[in-house]
């Protein structure tokens, strides 16, 4: 349930590590590998549940992080809704008309209860070089290295040679209606978008021993849906069409 992409790789070195099952984090060896750990800890420990109103505290506490790092106020956006919200952060590239490349994550995380948990499920913890805590994986680890990596570029003076909208949604895992209004919000924002990442899926993995096992790239997901079907006809041999119905004089 996580992408990272060879930009990512090259820009985050071993913290891919992060990615692994149950986020693997054995202590970082690059600045921006351990910024992206202590993003993930602050986040896990946020409790981004459907109904408890913490999106917008994980949001503010993004938006300091990435203005901290050099964008500027009027480039990142927290849009309220209800009692969630998404961030859209815009780093500006040298070709301002160009399609944009969007990167999207999710902030929220689903429900976990203590008592389900052989660790409080919002203390994350750092055991055997592996992260505990709801959200460690799906989808703060995704998130947490979108936000370091761009952090990391925007500090060292990189351009992207167009521009790159960050976008993290505030309840994927319920509704899913900050996730269209910020798709709605990228496009109408930024034009045309020629390629979308998703911190969600896909990824690579690391074994045991730390070394690259297997990299996952996805580019579908299936949904949900039901459908009710309801066919009425007179009955007859099953190989045989019935007969049209007469229309009506
Ligand atoms: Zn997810």
């Amino acid at each position: 349930m996580r992408l990272n992409t060879l930009a990512f790789r090259t820009a985050m070195g071993s913290t891919l590590a992060l990615c692994a099952p149950a986020a693997m984090a054995q202590e970082p060896e690059t600045p921006a590998g351990r910024e992206a750990l202590t993003v993930l800890q602050e986040a896990v420990a946020i409790p981004t549940v459907q109904g408890r109103r913490q999106v917008p505290v994980l949001a503010a506490k993004l938006k300091a992080r990435l203005l901290d790092a050099g964008f500027a106020e009027d480039e990142v956006t927290f849009v309220p809704q209800g009692e969630t919200g998404y961030l859209l952060a815009r780093y500006p590239g040298r070709d301002r008309k160009a399609p944009v490349t969007a990167i999207i994550a999710h902030m929220d995380v689903v429900e976990a209860k203590p008592e389900d948990w052989e660790r409080d499920p919002f203390t994350p913890v750092i055991e055997d070089g592996y992260l505990f805590g709801r959200g460690s994986l799906d989808n703060k680890a995704g998130l947490s290295i979108v936000a370091a990596t761009m952090m990391k570029l925007r500090r060292e003076g990189w351009v992207p040679a167009h521009d790159i909208v960050l976008g993290f949604s505030g309840d994927e895992e319920t509704q899913m209606a900050t996730t269209a209004a910020m798709a709605s919000a990228i496009v109408h924002e930024a034009g045309k978008v020629d390629l979308i990442l998703n911190a969600d899926s896909g990824g690579g993995t690391l074994d045991a021993a730390g070394r690259p096992f297997v990299y996952e790239v996805q580019a579908g997901e299936k949904t949900y849906a039901d459908y009710k079907l309801t066919l009425t006809d007179p009955g007859g041999h099953s190989s045989v069409r019935a007969r049209p119905t007469p229309s009506p004089p």
